[in-house]
């Protein structure tokens, strides 16, 4: 059993739980849109995405740990 990279919980062969894997799809899901408006970087992207006040607290821990982990990304 795999634990989520976030919070410890139990996950099936993914890197996050549910939450933060949906929170992760999102995040996914909204670069796509900002990338064809604003040519702007995955990791600047995620940097927002950490300091919007209005993203959400799954978000944010997605997007702070893609940060330090400087993981690519891969769509
Ligand atoms: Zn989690």
């Amino acid at each position: 059993m795999l634990k989520c990279k976030l919070c410890d919980k139990e996950t099936q062969n993914k890197d996050f739980c549910d939450f933060h894997n949906k929170a992760y799809d999102n995040i996914v899901e909204k670069y796509t849109s900002w990338k064809k408006a604003l040519s702007i970087s995955w990791k600047e992207y995620l940097s927002k995405v950490a300091e919007n006040p209005l993203t959400g607290e799954w978000a944010k821990q997605v997007a702070e740990h893609l940060i330090n982990s400087g993981e690519k990304h891969h769509v």
